[in-house]
């Protein structure tokens, strides 16, 4: 693949590039040039041609544009969502419900491109403005820099790019260095969907390299980062010199409580699900703990470890896989490593517990202290940790005790329990009788403490990128 620069297909300026693989395999797909400084400088620089042109283009024509965009991801979904189960190793199941996201996603800024309103304000509450009045209009930010995790690519990014083109803005795609391939190629369509040169570009390479040089660059205007906690702090110290804004959506270590009302069964399912058969346990709000009733700890536990032992790793394209591999060996190490210093806190393990490779089976631990690391720490595979509460207002002074905020669940048919936990636990969202590891297009979706500070969604981010601007019209309403 190639980045694209001013409307121009290249290869990084030091002409070198980054092998992308089949992570279940190691083939070679394709390389990916390994951006430099320079190129990035290069298309902020580009970008503000890119910006005026947008913030000219009617919305009309904005909309169009990225409806057209729409309607070429979906009649490639089938092709893309095989390129992405093989770069990131995700099921093909998985990769077409994602792009499908993607497509809804872009049809549903093109509408929000419409809707950007502002507000007329009568002034006769303040003494003296009796005959004025004051109107908003909201502007694009300028040149939006879209930075993007390797976990859902598509998804994740059509959030920050549809959001940011929607509201007239430039954007600057840095895809994660893992997979940047479906990207790649989506970007591709956007270029041939109607927009102006350098409305939109793209420059693969490292964080370090390429997304700091955006995050640092006085003619960007906005970042929107999804990733992990640790790289969200280094991008808030890099911006702010500038002052610019930084949307930041991060890790988490989202906690579902079982209450001892829940159907089992299908609580079960919705963990399995939630924790190792989307996205191979590697999501931000996957199920990370499980509280349960002590009561039904038991008959919870036998029927977790009934659906999750014939769980088939596998081929992310081959029909019958459920669990692919994770998105490096480095990355299996190290939940390899964390279930490990699980197990040496007095952890068990109940089933799985093994890596081959990039592999890592579903994992079920039970017996984790109280102040175990895995009940801190965001662990990004296929791990679930299981522990027993007594009494209501101890789950939610548990699920409470995460330094991250991002979602959590409760299973129950209590109303007073819902309305309870949700005035009590904090996080951005809680998800009644379904797992954390759902997240949809039209509602706000963010985190507190660290999992963020913002939330993105079709209405709440197309405000975002953009800025309220006011003309304050004083006594033209006198006689
Ligand atoms: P990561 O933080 O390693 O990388 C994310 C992106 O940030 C990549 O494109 C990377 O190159 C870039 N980056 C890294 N350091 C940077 C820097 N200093 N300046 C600019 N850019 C930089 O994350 P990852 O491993 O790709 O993704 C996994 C993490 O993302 C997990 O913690 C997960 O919970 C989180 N995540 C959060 C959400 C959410 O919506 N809250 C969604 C998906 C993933």
């Amino acid at each position: 693949m190639r980045m694209l620069i001013d409307g121009e297909w290249v290869d990084s300026s030091d002409g070198a590039a980054d092998a992308i693989r089949d992570k279940a395999t190691g083939e070679l797909i394709d390389t990916a040039p390994r951006g430099t400084a320079a190129d990035a400088a290069r298309a902020v620089a580009a970008a503000q041609h890119g910006w005026s042109a947008m913030a000219a283009m009617p919305s009309h024509r904005r909309a169009a544009a990225i409806q057209n965009a729409a309607d070429a991801i979906e009649r490639d979904r089938e092709e893309l969502g095989r390129l992405l189960a093989r770069e990131n190793g995700k099921t093909l199941r998985e990769t077409r419900s994602e792009l499908d996201a993607a497509v809804r996603i872009f049809r549903g800024y093109a509408e929000e491109a419409k809707r950007v309103f502002g507000r007329t304000t009568p002034l006769d509450s303040v003494p003296g403005q009796e005959d004025s009045v004051a109107l908003t209009l909201r502007q694009p930010r300028g040149v939006i820099a879209a930075i993007v995790p390797f976990n859902y690519p598509a998804e994740l990014w059509a959030h920050k790019v549809a959001a940011g083109l929607a509201a007239g803005n430039a954007v600057i795609t840095k895809p994660p260095e893992e997979c940047p391939l479906t990207i790649g190629r989506i970007a591709a369509l956007l270029e041939q969907a109607g927009l102006p040169r350098a409305a939109h570009q793209m420059v693969t390479g490292t964080g370090e390299e390429v997304g700091a040089t955006l995050v640092r660059a006085a003619g960007v205007h906005m970042v929107s980062m999804t990733g992990s906690t640790e790289a969200g702090r280094q991008i808030l110290r890099d911006a702010a010199p500038s002052l610019k804004k930084v949307h930041l959506e991060l890790g988490g270590n989202d906690a579902s409580i079982v209450c001892e009302d829940a159907e089992l069964d299908k609580v079960a399912d919705a963990l399995v699900r939630g924790r190792f058969t989307s996205g191979n346990g590697q999501i931000c709000c996957a199920v990370k703990r499980v509280l349960v009733d002590r009561r039904i700890f038991e008959p919870l536990l036998a029927a977790l470890v009934e659906k999750t032992r014939p769980l088939k790793l596998g081929h992310p394209l081959a029909p019958d896989t459920d669990v692919g591999p994770l998105i490096s060996e480095q990355a299996a190490q190290k939940v390899e490593a964390q279930v490990a210093q699980a197990v040496a806190q007095g952890a068990t393990v109940v089933t799985g517990g093994r890596r081959r490779g990039a592999f890592f089976e579903p994992t079920v631990l039970t017996d984790l202290p109280a102040d175990s690391a895995a009940l801190q720490e965001e662990i990004f595979g296929p791990v679930l940790p299981l522990l027993p509460f007594d009494g209501f207002d101890e789950a939610l002074r548990i699920a409470n005790l995460s330094p991250y905020g991002l979602q959590a669940a409760i299973f129950t048919r209590d109303l007073s329990r819902v309305m309870q936990a949700f005035r009590t636990l904090q996080v951005g969202t809680v998800v009644v009788n379904h797992s954390t590891a759902i997240r949809l297009e039209n509602l706000p979706f963010g985190g507190t403490k660290l999992s963020g500070n913002a939330r993105e969604g079709l209405h709440e981010t197309l405000l975002d990128m953009t800025e309220e601007k006011t003309l304050l019209m004083s006594g033209v309403l006198a006689q």
